[in-house]
């Protein structure tokens, strides 16, 4: 049977602004709002940076732990994802969030270049991290902006570094950093597949790549990323109305290829997490108790 795609929606970032697109949910209560629409329309990963009033970027748990309460709440199974990446904090605070347990972060395991600077990894904080998401039972979604990631990745995976079933993502269209590229994308597969098989993967492509990118792993077998983070367009002249409706155009992806749309259940199976995450449990306990 045919592997479903697991659609994962960035919701939000850290670099979109209302003014790139008025849809960009900055506050709490907007991500959730456009989690849920999203959620509805088939993503079954929801990747998650929070953000101040002024929309500047925040590392703030307090935050963190305001909307994976919620989520848990309006977008009952879906995977909530933090982001660990280096634009929302600097060193140790872009960890802070993981003490609140949700079902996966994203880890970077390497150093490269972002548009206007170096984006930093260095390993001391790249094993605080993994340590941190051990302690937590946090499954890491490797980000590989580069080849040398996926190949540190696998080392630190078989060394019992990370917690979890490996999952990892290649992103492409970052500037400076890998463009997209179909050899190279081809050679990723192939490396995962060398150095571990059966590691199951995914791919986000940046702005207008974002499409390409959702083609080019659902035809291969991969599973894909989209959301406002990433593009905020649906095409050279539309503003995506919603992280939703990035998704649905995901979800006609899936469709053209006749890959079946991972439900939350399913796509917590393929990715080897917890059925359910511990706060719906305790809210079917209370249930029960009631
Ligand atoms: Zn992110």
């Amino acid at each position: 049977m045919t592997t479903p795609c697991i659609i994962c929606v960035a919701i939000t970032g850290s670099v979109a602004k209302k003014a790139d697109n008025p849809a960009v949910p900055i506050t709490v209560a907007e991500q959730v709002e456009s989690t849920q629409e999203a959620f509805e329309a088939g993503a079954a990963i929801a990747h998650c940076h929070v953000r101040n009033d002024d929309e500047s970027p925040s590392s703030d748990p307090e935050k963190f732990g305001r909307l994976l309460e919620e989520l848990r709440k309006h977008c009952p199974g879906m995977i909530i994802q933090f982001s660990t990446g280096g634009r929302s904090g600097s060193g140790k605070s872009r960890g802070g969030m993981l003490p609140l347990k949700p079902d996966m972060a994203s880890l970077t395991v390497g150093s490269n270049n972002f548009p206007t600077r170096v984006y930093e990894n260095p390993p001391d904080l790249v094993d605080w991290l993994a340590d941190e998401m051990t302690t937590y039972n946090v499954t890491p979604e490797i980000e590989a902006f580069d080849l040398s990631h996926i190949h540190t990745a696998v080392a630190m995976h078989k060394a019992g570094k990370l917690p979890g079933k490996l999952y990892i993502q290649f992103v492409m269209g970052v500037k400076n950093a890998m463009p997209v590229d179909f050899d190279v994308f081809e050679y990723y597969i192939r490396t995962v597949e060398r150095l571990a098989p059966g590691t199951e993967w995914c791919a986000a492509g940046i702005g207008r790549h974002q499409s390409t990118l959702n083609e080019w792993s659902i035809r291969a077998g991969g599973h894909a990323r989209t959301g406002l983070e990433d593009n905020v367009r649906l095409d050279k002249s539309t503003l995506a109305p919603s992280n939703a409706a990035l998704v649905k155009r995901t979800v006609g992806i899936c469709e053209d290829h006749a890959r079946p749309v991972a439900t939350c259940a399913q796509a917590r199976e393929i990715l080897g997490l917890r059925a359910v995450s511990p706060g719906t449990e305790l809210d079917q306990m209370n249930h029960r108790l009631m």
